[in-house]
C-alpha cells in the first residue's frame, strides 16, 4: 500500500554526508527541515546541494523546508555555563545584566522588552518549563523571582510565560535575512516561528516574494495567542505546524491533546495543510525502537487527519535517522489502514458555497471517486491546487498530481494522499491526454483492467486555476 501520510525530517549533524542522506531519503523522507536556527548559510547550500543529489539518486521528489529560528526568548551565559537553582530561593532575570555573569542568583536575558512584558504573579518557564519560576516584582530592568521548581539551568536556554503573552515580534532581523537564503535555495515552504496571528504570516510572504522566492507559508503554532486566533492564522498560511514542544510549554501540556485535534479539524476546514512536530519518536535519537507510546502518538495524527509527521532530533543527531524513518513509515501505513474508521469522509468545509470552480471540482471528485470506488485519481495541475483541495477529505485513494511545473510537484510533497507525477498535458488532443495519464498509471502498477480512474484537468492545459472538467474511465477501455 501508497502511504499516504508524509514525513518531514530535519537536518542535522547526524543527516549531513551524501550517504546519510541518500539513506533518509530512500527510507521515505517527503520533505526535508532545514533548521535555520542552527549552521550558518554556507552549511545550508552544501546540504541542499546534497539533498538534491541524493533526491534525484533515489528517483524520489522531495521537498524543502526552510524553518526560521524567529524571536525565541533567552537567557544569557553563566559566569561558569549553568548554574543549580535550588526551589525557594531568589532568582532575578536582567537585560541590563552582564551577558556572560550569571550565577545561581540571576542571568541576563537577551529580550530588553522583557521587564515590561511580565507582572507580578507571572509564572516563567525557562529550559522547556524544567524550571518554573514566579514573578514577584519588578524592579527598573531586573525582574525578581522565586524559585519553585529547581533544575540545573545553563548557558542560553528558552524562556516562555505560561499563558504566552510576551510582544516581541515574530519576525527578526537574522529571520530577514534568513528568508533571502530560503528564497535563494528555491525551499518549497518557509515556516515562521513564534507567529501571534495572520499578519506576521503575511510580512514573511511578503519579504519572501520580496526576495524572489516562490515557496508557501507555514505556520508554527506554538505561542498561546496563536491557539486564540487560529481562524485567522490558517487563512494567512499555507500549512500549520503544531509544534509541540514551545506549545506545550505556554498552554500546560494538559490542553495539548486537545488543542492538537482542534487544529487538525480546522485545518481541514479551512483547506490548510498540517504537519505535527516534535518528539513523535524521540527514544530513537538513542535507540534502534520506538516506544509504544510513540508508536501512538505516531498512529493518533494519522488517524486524526494530519498531512504529514516530523522529525526532529531523531534525524539531526539521532544515532538511527534512517531507522527512525523507516518506522514512522511504517507506522503510518499501518495506522491508515485503520483511517476510515475515524476519519471524516464528506466534504468538510466552513462554507457549504464554492465560488471557484476548480475546488468544487475537486472536492467534488473526491465524493465521486469513494462512491464508484476508483483505484486512482488522476489531477492534471499547474499549482497543485486541486490535489490540495482534493486531499482535504478523507479517502484511501491515491490521488496523482500530474504536472509539468517541478515547483508544483515538489510542493505537494506536504500534501497527504498526493503523489508527484512528472507529465506534460500541453498540445495534444483530449483523448490522447486522457490515454496517456492512464498508461502512465498503468506502468507504476497503480490500475489494470476494469479498475476506474478519475481524471480531472482543464479545457486550456498549463493554465492556473483552470480545472474544469471531471472524467471517469475504465482502463481497458481506454486504452
Ligand atoms: C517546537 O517547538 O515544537 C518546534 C518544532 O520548534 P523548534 O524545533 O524550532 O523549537
Amino acid at each position: 500500500m501508497t502511504r499516504q501520510t508524509k514525513i518531514v525530517a530535519t537536518l542535522g549533524p547526524a543527516t549531513t554526508t551524501e550517504s546519510a542522506l541518500q539513506a533518509i531519503v530512500e527510507a521515505g523522507v517527503d520533505v526535508v527541515r532545514m533548521n535555520l536556527s542552527h549552521g550558518d548559510h554556507d552549511e545550508h547550500r552544501e546540504r541542499a546541494r546534497l539533498l538534491r543529489e541524493a533526491a534525484r539518486n533515489a528517483g524520489r521528489v522531495v521537498g524543502m523546508l526552510c524553518d526560521l529560528q524567529g524571536p525565541k526568548i533567552r537567557i544569557e551565559q553563566f559566569a561558569r555555563g549553568s548554574a543549580e537553582l535550588e526551589e525557594g530561593a531568589a532568582f532575578f532575570l536582567d537585560p541590563a545584566f552582564d551577558g556572560a555573569a550569571g550565577t545561581a542568583e540571576g542571568v541576563g536575558v537577551a529580550y530588553k522588552g522583557l521587564p515590561e512584558d511580565v507582572n507580578a504573579g507571572d509564572i516563567l518557564l525557562l529550559a522547556d518549563g524544567l524550571v518554573r519560576l514566579r514573578v514577584e516584582r519588578i524592579e527598573g530592568t531586573r525582574i525578581h523571582t522565586r524559585v519553585e521548581t529547581g533544575g540545573m539551568l545553563s548557558d542560553r536556554k528558552g524562556i516562555n510565560r505560561l499563558g504566552g503573552g510576551l510582544s516581541v515580534r515574530a519576525l527578526t532581523d537574522k529571520d530577514r535575512n534568513d528568508i533571502k537564503l530560503a528564497a535563494e535555495l528555491e525551499a518549497d515552504y518557509v515556516a515562521v516561528s513564534f507567529p501571534r496571528d495572520g499578519a506576521d504570516l503575511d510580512e514573511a510572504r511578503e519579504l519572501l516574494r520580496g526576495a524572489g522566492g516562490h515557496g508557501g507559508v507555514v505556520a508554527k503554532i506554538e505561542r498561546h495567542e496563536a491557539v486564540e486566533s487560529l481562524g485567522e492564522i490558517m487563512d494567512a498560511a499555507d500549512a500549520v505546524m503544531i509544534a509541540r514542544g514551545d506549545l506545550a510549554v505556554e498552554i500546560g501540556d494538559a490542553e495539548l491533546p486537545g488543542v492538537q485535534k482542534r487544529i487538525m479539524r480546522m485545518a481541514r476546514e479551512r483547506d490548510c495543510v498540517v504537519i505535527t512536530a516534535t518528539q513523535m519518536m524521540q527514544s530513537m535519537v538513542d535507540s534502534p525502537m520506538p516506544t509504544r507510546a510513540e508508536v501512538l502518538d505516531v498512529a493518533n495524527a494519522v488517524l486524526d487527519g494530519t498531512d504529514a509527521v516530523m522529525l526532529s532530533e531523531e534525524t539531526a543527531v539521532g544515532q538511527y535517522p534512517a531507522e527512525t524513518v523507516a518506522a514512522m513509515a511504517r507506522v503510518c501505513v499501518g495506522a491508515e489502514a485503520y483511517a476510515d474508521e475515524s476519519r471524516p469522509t464528506d466534504v468538510a468545509r466552513r462554507s457549504p458555497h464554492f465560488d471557484r470552480i476548480d475546488e468544487a471540482i475537486a472536492k467534488t471528485a473526491i465524493t465521486a471517486a469513494n462512491t464508484l470506488g476508483v483505484k486512482a485519481i488522476a489531477a492534471m495541475t499547474e499549482s497543485g491546487a486541486t490535489t490540495m483541495w482534493m486531499s482535504r477529505i478523507g479517502t484511501d485513494i491515491p490521488i496523482y498530481a500530474l504536472s509539468e511545473q517541478p515547483r508544483t510537484r515538489t510542493k505537494i510533497t506536504l500534501y497527504r494522499g498526493v503523489h508527484p507525477i512528472s507529465f506534460d498535458p500541453t498540445m495534444r488532443e483530449h483523448e490522447a491526454v486522457n490515454r496517456e495519464a492512464v498508461e502512465e498509471l498503468t506502468r507504476r502498477g497503480v490500475a489494470s483492467g476494469d479498475d476506474l480512474v478519475l481524471i480531472t484537468k482543464g479545457d486550456l492545459a498549463g493554465v492556473r486555476g483552470g480545472t474544469n472538467a471531471m472524467k471517469v474511465v475504465r482502463v481497458n477501455e481506454i486504452l
